[in-house]
């Protein structure tokens, strides 16, 4: 069979793919659908012959259960019987997206479909391509992810084409996924309501709405022999790359010196960005900085999956604490290891000489370069602008506080900036708000991500913004340094960096604070007017002594 690969990453939608990928459907084939989690392995749930090959195609088996995708609760009714308000509840608040109920299942749902369950497992999931495919087939999807049973799923189309090239239809290729863990299941047809497993949305999203929440033995550790799951596909080796792997738990520097300690030639790592350079000559998967979950489920299954490209005989990971995502992410590396599991530190060490220092400045005054010099000291680098971007993705709260205030500016889940802007730029007042609302949400991240570094054993953390000392996270801080430069060389360097006019980047720097601002309200100032090279020397003199300070304390 030829598979036919869609590529559907362009703003308009491909019509005639979808049309033709809905016929697939129709027809009882095989559709490989993007969805904001992990690719799915699509067919017609209702078409128990077209299920069957879901099963063959993944070589999974045929007791592990599939779940249904459905373009919104109107469809709940359909397949499920005695649906909860609850259930409702959440599917007002959490779809489309990464959640996935199980209700007590209709005849019409097939056997083949469920495992044989009297239950059914059912989410609408977040993205335009398989939500038009749905709309278009009309049948409800039922999709396990697409990988082959046992490896680790598939967060591109890439993925998809390493193991179903020939075995399915056609593949819709809708880009990577946002959130790169699968759904988080919560059974519903018990009281209180059980996590089976947890995923894309956080435990505490869950909590938050439906009060107490049972979390299943499951989620934290193997099955014993003879222990019976709730549902079948529970019992399953996992997520698993070819060479054996062990989780790591515990403080991210304590978990980085045992991975140090017992790592092998020929051995493979995935660690956090901050760690990486303690490995030089292993084979290294960063999946993203230390505070930043939201990366670290996108890449954790694109690590694993690297390995099997390489000659690695095992593979030693950080596993993440079991707060939000990091309860996914460490249930998936642990299931990929088997639950062979070992924990360095069940507490941090307090961190006496941790220090939060606050970086700020305008554009081209070599901000960049001293956060550098700060990360390559153990000090934990956090991003407000990384930090606000991601917030705009995993907080519901602070999308529906946007949306209260000014109207729908969001395309599905993704902010609309240009939207925003045009309403904020020529507003100062709607300005104002706009920034009470971020500055807020974005300052309670950032604390806690100084706490998770400090935790951490991290040197300390160093908070790079542009408004630190506007929005008051200047306050978390112990030093603020503010970074300064001669207004040609900005000017040059913005230029060449943004490819800009003179003019332009001229009326860029004019928009921001004076140099006078930062030297009257900074602890420091750290001046660029010189060399890159001197430049970096003179971060890191400064830096050692901010750090110093403290140690003599
Ligand atoms: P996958 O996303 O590929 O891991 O496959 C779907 C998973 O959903 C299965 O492995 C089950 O853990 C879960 N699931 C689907 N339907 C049910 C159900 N009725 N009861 C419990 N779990 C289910
Ligand atoms: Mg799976």
């Amino acid at each position: 069979m030829t598979t036919v690969c869609y590529n559907m990453t362009g703003p308009e939608l491909d019509r005639e793919a979808i049309a033709h990928a809905a016929q697939v459907i129709r027809e009882g084939g095989l559709v490989a659908i993007p969805t904001e989690t992990v690719y799915g392995l699509g067919a017609n749930a209702l078409n128990p012959e077209a299920v069957k090959r879901i099963y063959e195609a993944k070589g999974r088996p045929s007791d592990n259960p599939l779940i249904l995708h459905i373009p919104g609760p109107e469809w709940l009714e359909r397949y499920c019987e005695r649906v909860p308000e609850s259930a409702y509840r959440l599917a007002e608040e959490f779809w489309p997206g990464p959640l996935t109920m199980i209700l007590p299942r209709k005849d019409i749902v097939p056997d083949r479909t469920t495992g044989g369950l009297d239950t059914v497992g059912i989410r609408c999931p977040n993205h335009p391509v398989t939500l038009a495919l749905i709309e278009a087939a009309d049948l409800p999807i039922a999709a396990p992810s697409a990988n082959t049973s046992g490896r680790p799923s598939c967060t591109a189309a890439d993925h998809v084409l390493e193991d179903m090239d020939g075995k399915i239809e056609c593949i819709l290729d809708g880009g990577p996924c946002s959130v790169g863990v699968e759904s988080t299941i919560i059974d519903l047809t018990c009281e209180p309501p059980r996590l089976l497993r947890p995923g894309g949305l956080p435990l505490e999203e869950l909590e938050r709405v439906l009060g107490t929440v049972e979390v299943d033995a499951v989620v934290t550790r193997q099955m014993g022999e003879g222990e019976r799951p709730r549902a079948p596909g529970m019992k399953y080796r996992h997520y698993a790359p070819h060479a054996p792997v062990t989780a790591v738990t515990g403080a991210p520097a304590a978990s980085a010196q045992y991975i140090l300690e017992h790592l092998d030639a020929q051995d493979g790592v995935i660690c956090y960005d901050e760690f990486a350079p303690l490995f030089p000559n292993a084979e290294v998967q960063c999946i993203g900085s230390l505070q930043n979950k939201g990366e670290q489920a996108r890449r954790v299954f694109d690590a694993l999956r690297s390995f099997d490209h390489t000659q690695v005989t095992k593979i030693l990971a950080q596993c993440p604490d079991s707060t939000g995502l990091g309860l996914a992410i460490g249930n998936r590396l642990k299931k990929a290891a088997g639950f062979h599991v070992v924990d360095v530190t069940g507490e941090n060490r307090p961190n006496p000489g941790f220090r939060v220092i606050g970086i700020t400045g305008g554009s081209g005054t070599g901000k960049t370069t001293a956060l550098r010099v700060l990360g390559a000291m153990g000090v934990a680098v956090i991003d407000c602008d990384q930090v606000y971007h991601e917030l705009l993705l995993s907080s519901s709260e602070l999308r529906a506080e946007l949306q209260a205030v000014f109207g729908n500016v969001f395309d599905g889940d993704r902010l609309n900036r240009k939207q925003l802007g045009e309403v904020v730029y020529h507003d100062p007042t709607a300005l104002e708000r706009l920034n009470t609302i971020t500055h807020k949400y974005v300052i309670s991240e950032v604390k806690a991500q100084v706490e998770d570094a400090k935790r951490a054993g991290m040197a300390g953390a160093a908070i790079d913004a542009i408004l630190l000392l506007e929005s008051g996270l200047g306050d978390l801080c112990d030093v603020t340094v503010g970074v300064t430069a001669p207004l040609e060389q900005r000017i040059c360097r913005l230029m060449e960096r943004d490819h800009i006019t003179k003019s332009y980047a001229r009326s860029r720097i004019d928009a921001q604070q004076p140099e006078q601002y930062y030297k009257e309200n900074c602890t420091c100032l750290l001046e660029n007017c010189g060399s890159p090279k001197a430049f970096a020397e003179a971060s890191e003199t400064l830096f050692q002594k901010i750090m110093e300070v403290k140690d003599h304390e």
